[in-house]
């Protein structure tokens, strides 16, 4: 379903930017980058430093042939869509930033560790082969050929040669480069306290250091966007997730390709670090690694990687996804005048980073959005419920 909304025509006059954007995240950082690709002048705010949040947490899986899901067919157009952008995404940050984001193309496995699991696996093998998405089924023995650190208990599994992956850390530095190279303005530092508003319409914000005009402002903010709608019901929290990075010899990775099991992914990077995530906690922003968290997924990789046990600890963490009612992401007005959302990407956020800053500035420079992005308005949820006011 395409849908087009207008909001050029209530842009002020007279605005110190264009656009300011709360949050400088993956999304905060893409939408920038690419609305001043559009000849607008953009700020970006971020309360601490840029990609500090969910970002920094990020294993960086670029797989949407992989996540797909029962009961999410909506969802698999728009993060197909995203993957595609990625290898151009790719090209063009990495030139404008003069910077790698360490983008690896070896694909994903998940694998199954017993009968049982396998029995799981074929179903997901199923779904995936009735979306037409191109994975290879293979033998214990043929996935063991590909990563021959898995243990032989390994009897089946699923290859998805397009699921590839980053380093969100090395992309959020690449984009504040590429952004403030572009004639981005970044307050780090910088927490937004409130939205500006007159007239009923949002014409700025305020950090603690004064306020800012702005045309639009755009709400990326992650778990924490509705701390900035006191009284709206924007329906994101958080969902914790811990993980951790296990530290590989280069010149011997552990693993090649990212592997899947059913408890959890295991990534390895250009740097040598194997992350190893993530668990899914409804704790609210309770930031503790805990022991019952950590032995889950240490105990998990143990089960497929056996040479883990070697390899040291290099960091722990935990992030929330900023995960929406849907778990699918919003994009675009609310209701409220001068305003815009960019936030509810949950598992994806990375993946939808390319998505996400189409949209939002289509959306803005041209006034409408279209393709698979269009249908992941805030309004979805206002035809569903009755629950949300939809008012400020
Ligand atoms: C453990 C884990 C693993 C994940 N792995 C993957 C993966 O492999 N692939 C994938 O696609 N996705 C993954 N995700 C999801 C992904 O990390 C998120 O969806 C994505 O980072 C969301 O980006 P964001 O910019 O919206 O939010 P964030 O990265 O959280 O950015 C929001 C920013 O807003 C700032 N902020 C908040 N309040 C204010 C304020 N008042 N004023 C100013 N600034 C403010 C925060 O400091 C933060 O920097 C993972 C998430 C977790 C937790």
């Amino acid at each position: 379903m395409e849908k087009i909304i207008n909001i050029n025509e209530r842009k002020p006059e007279g605005s110190r930017f264009d656009v300011a954007i709360v949050g400088g995240g993956i999304i905060g950082l893409s939408v920038g980058w690419k609305l001043l690709q559009r000849g607008l002048s953009v700020a970006v705010f971020e309360r601490d430093q840029v990609g500090s949040g969910a970002t920094r947490a990020a294993t960086g899986m670029l797989a949407a042939r992989a996540e797909v899901e029962p009961g999410e067919d909506d969802l698999l157009p728009l993060t197909l869509a995203s993957q595609n952008l990625w290898r151009g995404f790719t090209t063009e940050l990495e030139t404008a930033s003069g910077q790698s984001i360490d983008y690896r193309d070896h694909g994903t496995m998940i694998v199954a560790l017993s009968r049982d699991e396998v029995d799981r696996l074929r179903f997901r093998y199923d779904l995936q082969q009735r979306h037409g998405l191109d994975s290879i089924w293979l033998s214990g023995s043929a996935a063991r050929e590909r990563e021959p650190g898995l243990r032989p208990n390994v009897v089946g599994a699923v290859f998805s040669p397009q699921d590839h992956q980053v380093d969100a850390r090395l992309v959020a530095s690449a984009l504040k480069t590429a952004f403030l190279k572009a004639g981005g303005v970044l307050h780090e530092n910088a927490r937004v306290v409130s939205l500006e508003r007159s007239c009923g319409r949002v014409t700025g914000l305020s950090t603690g250091n004064g306020s800012y005009a702005a045309g639009t402002v755009v709400l990326a903010a992650g778990a924490w966007s509705p701390e900035l709608l006191p009284g709206f019901d924007l329906p994101v929290r958080p969902l914790k997730g811990q993980a951790l990075a296990l530290r590989m010899d280069p010149r011997m990775p552990a693993l090649t390709h990212i592997v899947w099991t059913e408890q959890i992914h295991m990534a390895p990077k250009g740097d040598g670090r194997l992350i190893v995530g993530a668990t899914v906690e409804d704790r609210g922003f309770d930031a503790a690694n805990t022991a019952g968290g950590l032995f889950a997924l240490l105990e998990a990789a143990r089960q497929a990687l056996p040479a883990m046990e070697e390899l040291a600890i290099d960091e722990i963490w935990t992030g929330f996804r900023p995960t929406s009612m849907d778990d699918a992401p919003i994009f675009g007005e609310v209701g409220i005048e001068g305003l815009v959302v960019a936030t509810g990407h949950h598992r994806n956020g990375i993946l939808l980073a390319p998505v996400t800053a189409r949209a939002i500035s289509n959306l803005i420079a041209d006034g409408r959005m279209e393709g698979p992005e269009a249908a992941f308005t805030y309004q979805r949820f206002q035809k569903n419920s009755g629950r949300l006011s939809g008012g400020a």
